[in-house]
């Protein structure tokens, strides 16, 4: 088993383009209307008063989410 320089490089090449993908898709759901931060999409947010998870909801009557 010989060591390959090669596997540091792939793996930060991985990395970035994972970092990319993420960004991508932050900058999706951002543009659609979603929140980034909770990673909430837009037809995922609250029913009720339309606010994502960062969100308490203190003054939202929402229906309890059981899966
Ligand atoms: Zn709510
Ligand atoms: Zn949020």
């Amino acid at each position: 088993m010989s060591t390959q320089p090669q596997t540091a490089t792939s793996r930060r090449a991985l990395d970035a383009l994972i970092d990319w993908l993420i960004a991508e898709d932050e900058a999706e759901t951002e543009a659609t209307g979603g929140c980034p931060a909770c990673d909430t999409q837009h037809d995922e947010m609250c029913v009720a008063c339309g606010s994502c998870r960062c969100d308490t909801h203190e003054r939202c009557v929402r229906p309890t989410q059981e899966a």
